[in-house]
Parts: C-alpha cells; sequence; structure tokens
C-alpha cells in the first residue's frame, strides 16, 4: 500500500465527517491497521505529519495506530494461528488450505474533535 495515498484518503474522509458534523478542528484520528495489511507505521506517521500541514482544520491533528493482528485459519483443522510467524502452512496439521481472517484491515476508527 501506499502510505502517502492511504493519508490522502483518510483526510479527505475525516473531513468530510467534520464538516458534516459542524466540527471545527480535530485534535487527533485514530486508525487500525491489519498487520499484514502492507502499511509502514513509522512511513505512515510521517506523510501525516507533513500533510496535515497544509489542513487548516487538522495541521495540529495527531495519527494514533492500532495494529490488528493478523490470524490466519486452517481448513482442514479448524485451528487458528499467528500468520506472521507461520504464514501459509498450518502449524498444527501442516495443511496449506488456509485463509487469512484477520490483518488486512485499514479502517477509521474515531477521531477527537474540539
Ligand atoms: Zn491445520
Amino acid at each position: 500500500m501506499h502510505e502517502l495515498g492511504v493519508v490522502f484518503y483518510v483526510i479527505r474522509d475525516v473531513k468530510k465527517v467534520a464538516k458534516e458534523n459542524q466540527v471545527e478542528s480535530i485534535e487527533s484520528v485514530t486508525l487500525e491497521i491489519g498487520e499484514v495489511s502492507g502499511v509502514v507505521h513509522e512511513y505512515l506517521i510521517d506523510c501525516w505529519n507533513w500533510a496535515v500541514k497544509k489542513e487548516p482544520m487538522m495541521d495540529h491533528a495527531k495519527l494514533k495506530i492500532e495494529m490488528i493482528p493478523a490470524l490466519t485459519y486452517c481448513e482442514d483443522c479448524k485451528g487458528t494461528y499467528k500468520t506472521v510467524r507461520y504464514a501459509k502452512i498450518c502449524p498444527y496439521c501442516q495443511s496449506e488450505h488456509t485463509y487469512l481472517i484477520q490483518g488486512n484491515e485499514f479502517n477509521i476508527k474515531e477521531m477527537e474533535v474540539t
């Protein structure tokens, strides 16, 4: 995922919600990001700090990130395991019939306003 594109997308969404709710300034925005979504948190925060300076409504808004751990489900043994550690092969039964059940999320969870 391209971090700067993500930041512009989030800013656009936040501004839309702020406008609808007659919010004057935004203190912080919390994102939920899956562990394997491909977003690098440090880059995201750098891009954010650069991009919000151009936005009068949110030029001091902080970006908070909550990570959602990646989990994979095995169809053969019905087990669930940590994706980052074992990837596609189930550690219980060595099956490859597995799929990601969480960890690819990208959500705006909440925003703090004044
Ligand atoms: Zn299994």
